[in-house]
């Protein structure tokens, strides 16, 4: 999905409030009418519809008149919302390269007035599953009237509350920052997804990060000087995250970053379930199993017990076993105590669990995926979306969309149906 953050800067006043306009129709609507918006939007000086053709034109809206004449946002849309809404915080102030495309989001630098640059991401919830959904098996079948953007900002809100809570609690977590809409903004790690990191056999070892001569080119490789070490730091961070109740669910190379001096940060959170969830034990023997397998082929580590024969190992393990779910003791409340006083409730948290169950279950089933930002939008607007009205409006946005007359609006969009 492309940001050209530079239409922002075009963007007016009146652009911005029919926009939320827009947004605080979604709550009840799939495709907010036009006169809806217009009421809604109040524009001192009329001309709601002109407003309109400008959104459509940036894509910030997607206008549909098959029911009836009216708009829907789109994510770039949602995206631009929550991007003014931090810069009015002040978060920051400039956005600038992407540095990551996720399965179901978007990573861009942001930076602050002051020159910090921070990590943004956008959660793009629907993007892959949508897909999925429609060419395989219906997974939502019975749950069918998800709007993807409530859910990403759910995803988004849930990630930020656990970012913040493990950071608090020690774990190597990037700094939650602040979060709006399907928006986080956390600290940059420095460094590369474990994935990234490639071993180069046939040279000596002596430097994390070195670069070559290819051709023309010079390739920067980057690979781990003390695989073992990284290995069993990253193992005794899944353990001591079931110790506190919770299991990632997602524990893999790719959201597992590595910096210069091979210190390890976890990323991605939103997936997270708790150690009382009923499939527990298979996420947390799966997470356990990412990393061994991936440490056993791209290291050629051998985890047998006992193992005598270490021809032909680059590294050993002294190995115990596999950490034993059943043995662990599991500070349970954690994952309720905390997360319920960050906003994150548990009506939100069975929510977004009942999506990602169907995540989960479509892991081994990924053959058929894309991400093509048409047919992504195509997808989103083609769902049969009823459950609307949970989209959030920050109290500042709503502030901003008032101003200072009263709006009487909200409750005849409450009122319709
Ligand atoms: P998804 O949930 O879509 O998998 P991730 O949170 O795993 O998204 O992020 C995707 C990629 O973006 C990561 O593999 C990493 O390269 C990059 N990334 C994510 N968060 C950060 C961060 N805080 N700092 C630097 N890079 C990041
Ligand atoms: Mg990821």
């Amino acid at each position: 999905m492309k940001l050209d953050v530079n239409v922002l800067r075009y963007l007016s006043k009146d652009d911005f409030r029919v926009l939320t306009a827009v947004e605080m129709g979604m709550r009840n609507h799939e495709i907010v009418p036009c006169e809806l918006i217009d009421r809604i939007a109040r524009l001192k000086h009329g001309g709601t519809y002109k407003v309109l053709k400008n959104l459509l034109k940036h894509k910030l809206v997607h206008h549909d008149s098959s029911k009836y004449d009216g708009f829907r946002l789109t994510y770039l849309g949602y995206d631009f919302l929550a991007i003014k809404t931090l810069v009015n915080r002040g978060i920051f102030n400039g956005v600038g390269r992407q540095i990551g495309v996720g399965k179901e989001s978007d990573i861009f630098e942001v930076v602050k007035e002051d020159g910090t640059v921070l990590a943004m991401k956008l959660h793009r919830l629907g993007r892959v599953s949508f897909r999925a959904v429609k060419s395989k098996r219906d997974y939502l079948r019975h749950r069918s009237s998800y709007n993807w953007l409530y859910l990403s900002r759910l995803a988004a809100l849930k990630e930020f509350a656990f970012m913040k809570a493990l950071e608090e609690h020690g774990f190597p977590v990037p700094q939650a920052v602040d979060c709006n809409r399907h928006c986080v903004i956390m600290s940059l790690v420095p460094g590369y997804p474990l994935v990234c990191i490639i071993v180069v056999w046939f040279l000596p070892r002596n430097s994390g990060c070195r670069t070559y001569k290819y051709g023309d080119n010079s390739v920067q490789v980057r690979e781990l000087q003390n695989p073992g070490v990284v290995f069993e730091t990253i193992i005794a961070a899944v353990i001591r995250l079931a110790e506190h109740g919770l299991i990632h669910c997602d524990f893999n190379e790719f959201n597992i970053m590595i910096d210069d001096d091979e210190k390890v940060t976890i990323i991605d959170f939103p997936q997270m379930v708790s150690v009382s969830h009923p499939n527990a034990q298979m996420y947390f023997d799966r997470d356990v199993e990412c990393i061994y397998k991936f440490f056993a082929k791209r290291y050629n580590m051998s985890f047998e017990e006992n193992e005598n024969d270490s021809d032909g190992l680059e590294v050993e393990i002294d190995d115990v076993g596999r950490p034993q779910f059943s043995e662990i003791n599991k500070n349970s409340g954690f994952l309720d105590k905390e997360l319920a006083a960050s906003g994150f409730t548990r009506k939100d948290q069975d929510e977004l669990e009942k999506l990602i169950e169907g995540e989960l279950e479509k892991q081994s089933d990924s053959d058929d995926e894309g991400t093509a930002d048409e047919e992504d939008e195509e997808d989103i607007n083609n769902t049969n979306v009823k459950q609307l009205e949970s989209l959030d409006l920050s109290k500042e946005d709503v502030n901003h969309q008032a101003g200072d007359d009263k709006h009487d609006d909200n409750h005849q969009v409450g009122n319709e149906h």
